[in-house]
């Protein structure tokens, strides 16, 4: 997942006490290694000021723009809003990142205060009658202007920007909209935290051994620890997030505790307690269509897919009916497989959604002998995470240096130093890698600073990737999932992105490209993850340092079709419901369970699978940047399905290869057409075949 910083938010007066701001951080210069942001400096008093004293200079550059009196250019207007609230920028990211890292009451409180304030804001620059008269002019120009076409994009970018912001709506319509600015930041912030809120309240607790049967060693002693931490000393814990519920699914021999803990997960949101998100999430979808038609829109997924590759909403469900008719065949017969293992063993219920992860670990042992917990010890974090660092530079000729001396936010976070092969500074990059409550549910990468370079100033960017993998327990040391090793390579080249980034304006630069083009450079990492040479050169048994067996991999390799119905549908599933929710043209009084339901009923979902995402806990829709556009993850495969073919046919680190999607795809962020710069690194438009294929679909 790539997150983006909502700036949809609310009004509210801000109180802070003012007096001293020399000593804020945000209000001088970094003198930390690489201007790195002091996080060890940076208090929760810093924000409310940095972030109104941020609006207030923006404000002025933006009156020193308007009040030209010279004619607009380029430069004068577009360039020169380019060039605009740096201060602001430089809070959020740190306030943003850290909120969904590291948080506290103290800063959802802060961002409760502040979203209604920066939506206020946002609507002023858009809604700014004057500033979008000479945003226009240049735009009606630019094909005159002797612009490079990175300046002809941005022209383009803020031009869309100011219309789809209601720059172009009369007086009452921009205040209608206003109004559905300020309520929808505050609502998806709510649903944020309430997922959080439900996800750090539930805990199973055991305090009896013979519930633990059929549990590994390393997750027995985690859930000792959990428990420890938590207070229950002498008991084991479990918790809903991923590295302590998926083993306890897959491993558990209590049925009962297996459906007490699934039920809780699906159940996040949808208590009818003071964390139920139901009546939030209707509450946004309204919003949206309101929105959308005030923008002159039928709905919500067509104000946001114009915006992306696909365009349309007939584009998207063409893909994922394409998709889904394989997958659903597929995820039938797995789940006749689980219900035949059920049999064997001598049982006769019938399978459900919580038995799903126990049987399938079952027919993988009994199919191809392998077993999730054989493959943990060859993937210590550190032997992965110099995986990743390996691959990059073997294709880029990039290094990674741990750097100690770079300011950070939590113990748990580790600092590199990214460099070209000849020692050139690239950027920075923050791991954040354990769970903890202070932290959403999740993996990400987000940007501390974009990479840019107005006018030869250069700006190198600070890059994070956060997770929440396994953590290392007191006997052993963090061993991850292959599933955590695919995510953590995932996240890896959304840093690469980021970090290779060369282009000239921070709103087009790195990750700033269309939604569903952003997951090509993650997702293709994932594909030399799970290469036997690969493999071989990062997965070391934690104890002996020897390499991963060549028969373990054969394993990988031939169970790597395996559970794929299974994903593809819970996947897609998930895909057809946010689809469902942002191609409504109107709402009516609606139940969003019932709903739900209906989504699933229309596609033939089998109760056995449920939706990836419930829709009281879809935090990619109602609190992330992924609305209407959870699709976006299988049209990017079918990207990164036909680029990595280029490697297939050449060699794995073909330098030629490499060089090619370095320039076009992972330097260039949104500066073109994405469609043109895949073009350009591989020769013709993709296919989906390779994607088919590689899912076990055709
Ligand atoms: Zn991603």
């Amino acid at each position: 997942m790539k997150q983006t910083f909502l700036f949809i938010l609310a009004i509210g007066i801000l109180f802070w006490s003012c007096s001293k701001t020399g000593q804020n951080p945000f209000f001088t210069d970094w003198s930390t290694p690489h201007q790195t942001p002091p996080l060890d400096k940076i208090k929760e008093e810093h924000y409310t000021p940095g972030f109104e004293e941020g609006m207030k200079q923006q404000n002025q550059e933006i009156e020193t723009i308007v009040n030209n009196t010279e004619a607009p250019t380029f430069k004068n207007s577009i360039e020169a809003m380019e060039k605009s609230g740096v201060l602001l920028t430089k809070v959020s990211n740190v306030f943003y990142n850290l909120l969904s890292a590291h948080t506290n009451d103290s800063l959802q409180s802060i961002a409760k205060r502040v979203a209604p304030l920066l939506s206020k804001h946002q609507d002023d620059i858009l809604m700014n009658a004057k500033l979008f008269q000479r945003v226009k002019a240049v735009y009606e120009q630019k094909d005159s202007l002797d612009l490079t076409p990175e300046q002809n994009t941005l022209s383009d970018k803020y031009y869309r920007e100011f219309v789809r912001g209601g720059a172009a709506l009369d007086e009452e319509q921009k205040a209608k909209l206003r109004e559905i600015n300020k309520e929808l930041s505050l609502l998806t912030l709510q649903f944020g935290d309430n997922v959080l809120k439900e996800d750090n309240d539930f805990e199973l607790v055991i305090d009896n051994e013979e519930n633990l049967s059929g549990l590994p060693e390393n997750v027995i002693t985690a859930a000792a620890e959990a428990a420890k931490e938590r207070g229950h000393e002498g008991k084991w814990v479990f918790t809903l997030h991923k590295p302590s519920m998926i083993p306890f699914l897959q491993y558990s021999v209590q049925r009962d505790l297996r459906e007490k803990i699934f039920k809780a997960y699906i159940n996040r949101g949808n208590n009818n307690n003071e964390y139920d998100n139901k009546e939030i999430l209707s509450k946004i979808v309204t919003l949206r269509v309101k929105k959308a038609n005030l923008l002159g829109y039928k709905n919500h997924a067509d104000f946001v897919l114009e915006e992306n590759m696909a365009k349309t909403l007939e584009n998207v469900f063409n893909l994922l009916y394409q998709l889904w008719g394989p997958a659903l065949n597929m995820a039938k017969k797995e789940a006749y497989e689980l219900q035949s293992m059920i049999f064997k063993e001598g049982n006769n219920f019938k399978l459900q959604a919580w038995d799903w992860w126990y049987y399938a670990e079952k027919v993988k042992k009994a199919k191809f002998d392998l077993d999730e917990e054989m493959l943990r010890p060859y993937f210590k974090l550190e032997n992965v995470i110099d995986g990743a660092f390996t691959v990059a530079n073997k294709l880029y000729g990039i290094t990674f240096t741990e750097r100690k001396d770079i300011p950070k936010y939590h113990e748990d976070v580790k600092v590199f130093e990214v460099k070209e092969a000849n020692g050139t500074h690239i950027g920075i990059l923050y791991t954040d890698y354990f769970p903890r409550s202070s932290k959403r549910g999740g993996a990400w990468m987000n940007a501390y600073r974009e990479q840019s370079n107005i006018a030869g100033k250069k700006v190198a960017p600070v890059i994070c990737n956060v997770g929440n993998f396994s953590k290392p327990t007191s006997q052993k040391p963090s061993l991850l999932s292959f599933d955590e090793v695919n995510t953590l390579f995932h996240e890896f080249g959304h840093a690469l992105h980021g970090l290779l980034s060369n282009c000239t304006y921070p709103k087009l630069s790195g990750t700033d490209v269309a939604r569903d083009f952003v997951e090509l450079p993650s997702q293709i990492m994932e594909n030399w993850a799970s290469e036997p040479e690969v493999l071989k050169m990062y997965a070391k048994h934690y104890k002996t340092g020897e390499p991963i067996p060549g028969e373990l991999i054969e394993k990988i390799q031939a169970s790597n079709k395996f559970n794929q119905g299974f994903a593809t549908a819970e996947y897609l599933a998930a895909s057809f419901l946010d689809m469902d929710w942002h191609s409504l043209t109107e709402i009516k009084e609606l139940d969003p369970i019932e709903f739900e339901n209906k989504s699933m009923e229309k596609i033939g979902m089998i109760p056995e699978i449920v939706v990836r995402y419930r829709s009281p806990y879809f935090r990619h829709i109602f609190a992330g940047g992924y609305s209407a556009g959870y699709y976006v993850y299988i049209w990017a495969e079918v990207l990164d399905a036909d680029a990595f073919q280029a490697f297939k046919e050449t060699s794995l680190f073909d330098q030629k290869n490499a060089k090619a999607f370095r320039e076009n795809i992972l330097a260039s962020g949104g500066t073109e057409d994405p469609m043109m710069l895949y073009k350009r690194f591989r020769g013709t438009e993709p296919g989906i075949d390779a994607l088919l294929e590689r899912r076990g679909l055709k």
